[in-house]
């Protein structure tokens, strides 16, 4: 049922990928219990800063191993939300991102570092999730400046009211709001933007080539001049190389994620990059208020 390959080395199951060895009820079951009992855990990849080189926070990324294999969040974040399990994944992973977040917040002596925490779409407009994030941050004693919380285009297309609620509620603790992947969706940015946004993430796909097509760099370029205008701050995802940079920095483009900067690692295989390089990290302004 589970392939494996080779002695302690373990494949992981990825879309297409030998999870038709498994069919999705023992997939489900397995998650539910899982999640049920806590069994899921984080790992945190770096976001820096372009202009400054600086680590600004990092992106912590849900974890599962089912039987000793790693699953992809690809895989098991789509079942949990199939399951009606998303909100308790993202209570799990927001609980776990805080205490570390505390735990880092002593070491370095301020609480500038910011970490990224993915919800469902569907949770932007429950209006139970501010109060519960709010409940968190309080518990681990985090700043709510450190928080963004990252959506894809989904979670901004819900209904209208409750979104614009739940995200003024939100912004009421300081918290702050990503669009996650963009460019994979079927909306305008005009569209997007009718929700007020912080951050708007470039999905990776948009990124890869940004060196060599030219016509890609140009529509990103205005992309980055709009949002630096519209005070949205613009992450870079999976950045690979070192050309990449040179371009989105020259191009204005905010910050940068991706495996040439640093891969997702447990909480404490990253402190020691914590501690060296977020001790500068500096503060970071409360989310804007305005109105829209
Ligand atoms: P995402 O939020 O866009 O996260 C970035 C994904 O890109 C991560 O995959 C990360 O490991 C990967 N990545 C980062 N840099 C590079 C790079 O340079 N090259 C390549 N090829 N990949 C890179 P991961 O951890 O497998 O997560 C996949 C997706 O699953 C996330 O995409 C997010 O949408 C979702 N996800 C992960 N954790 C959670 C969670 O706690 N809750 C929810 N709702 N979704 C989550
Ligand atoms: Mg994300
Ligand atoms: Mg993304
Ligand atoms: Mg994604």
């Amino acid at each position: 049922m589970v392939k494996r390959a080779g002695k302690n080395n373990f494949q992981q199951y990825s879309p297409g990928m030998g999870l038709e060895a498994v069919d999705d009820l023992t997939l489900q079951h397995a998650l539910t219990r899982a999640i049920d009992a806590g069994e899921i855990s984080v790992a945190y990849q770096p976001v820096m800063d372009l202009a400054s080189g600086r680590l600004h926070g990092l992106e912590a990324l849900a974890r599962w191993q089912y039987e000793g294999m790693d699953v992809a969040p690809d895989v098991f974040v789509p079942t949990a939300e199939r399951i009606g399990r998303a909100g308790q994944l993202t209570a799990l992973v927001l609980d776990q991102a805080c205490s570390q977040m505390a735990v880092w917040n002593g070491l370095l002596g301020h609480r500038n570092l910011t970490v990224a925490v993915n919800i469902s779409p569907a949770e932007l407009a429950d209006p139970t999730l501010p109060a519960r994030v709010g409940a968190t941050l309080h518990r681990h004693g985090v700043d709510g400046r450190q928080l963004t919380l990252e959506v894809t285009e989904a979670g901004l297309l819900g209904d209208r009211k409750s979104i614009h609620d739940v995200l003024a509620t939100l912004r009421g603790l300081n918290v702050s709001l990503a669009l996650d992947d963009f460019g994979t969706g079927y909306n305008t940015l005009a569209q997007l933007l009718t929700v007020q946004l912080d951050t708007v993430k470039i999905d990776r796909l948009f990124v890869q080539d940004i060196d060599r097509d030219p016509q890609r760099r140009a529509f990103l370029e205005a992309m980055f001049s709009l949002l630096s205008r519209l005070g949205v701050v613009t992450v870079a995802e999976g950045v690979e190389r070192p050309e990449q940079i040179e371009v989105l920095r020259s191009m204005g483009c905010t910050m940068a994620q991706g495996f040439l900067l640093g891969r997702p690692y447990s909480g404490e295989d990253m402190t020691p990059l914590v501690v060296d390089i977020g001790a500068q990290t500096p503060p970071r302004p409360a989310p804007q208020r305005l109105d829209d």
